[in-house]
């Protein structure tokens, strides 16, 4: 039995990083998001992907346990907002709150909190389970180190991603703003950029929804 748990986004370097900086929008990271170039399509290697075996996938959320801040109303927005962002792959879903016990279908996932689940990481998604665990104890350190930080964005972030390996992104892109990407593998390889420069004048480079090459690699794999 296949049993697949990916450790997906650690807390970054962003709580370094003076939030003021993230006001300097650039136009290299903008147009990265809405543009694939040619090659630019690049992972880590670290999975396979794996193509959507359903027409369409549902998400239940269930907000037991989420930090006080983030109302159940506000993340079911941000969770369908993901959803409709990676609906340009051709893979639609329903998104609906469940904080009862659920009996999935094949094709649902159910979004939780759990820091015991989520072993450190912001958020993990559990292939074997259908479950995408959000880490309540990494929401609380990121709002005390910056209290005036949104972090809608990160939690924006973190739902998008973890819900692209259900829509058949299993490796981690290697384009630092894709939002199935991480920033540096274990022996300190960078993740690819059209203008290095850019990448530390924004706290997050990552976008918080799919971008262009997330999409196209999600249709490639699927279609
Ligand atoms: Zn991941």
């Amino acid at each position: 039995m296949q049993f697949w748990r990916f450790r997906c986004i650690v807390l970054f370097a962003f709580l370094l990083i003076d939030s003021s900086r993230s006001l300097a929008l650039d136009s290299t990271r903008s147009s990265e998001i809405k543009e694939c170039a040619a090659g630019e399509i690049a992972t880590w290697g670290d999975g396979i992907d794996k193509p959507v075996a359903y027409k369409s996938l549902n998400f239940f959320y269930n907000s037991n346990g989420a930090p006080t801040w983030f109302n159940e109303k506000s993340v079911f927005d941000l969770i369908q907002l993901a959803a409709n962002g990676w609906s340009e792959c051709g893979i639609s879903a329903q998104v609906s709150i469940d904080n009862q016990l659920h009996n999935l279908q094949t094709n649902d996932i159910v979004i939780q909190w759990s820091d015991s689940k989520s072993q450190g990481n912001i958020g993990a998604s559990d292939f074997a389970q259908r479950k995408i665990y959000l880490s309540p104890s990494v929401f609380k350190t990121l709002r005390e180190i910056r209290p005036n930080y949104d972090a809608k964005y990160t939690l924006q972030m973190t739902l998008s991603h973890e819900m692209g390996h259900f829509y058949g992104l299993v490796a981690h892109s290697r384009r630092c703003v894709d939002v199935l990407s991480y920033y540096k593998n274990n022996t300190g390889d960078l993740c690819n950029i059209r203008e290095r420069s850019e990448f530390s004048k924004v706290i997050e480079y990552r976008s918080a929804l799919p971008t262009a090459c997330d999409i196209k690699r999600c249709q490639s794999i699927n279609n």
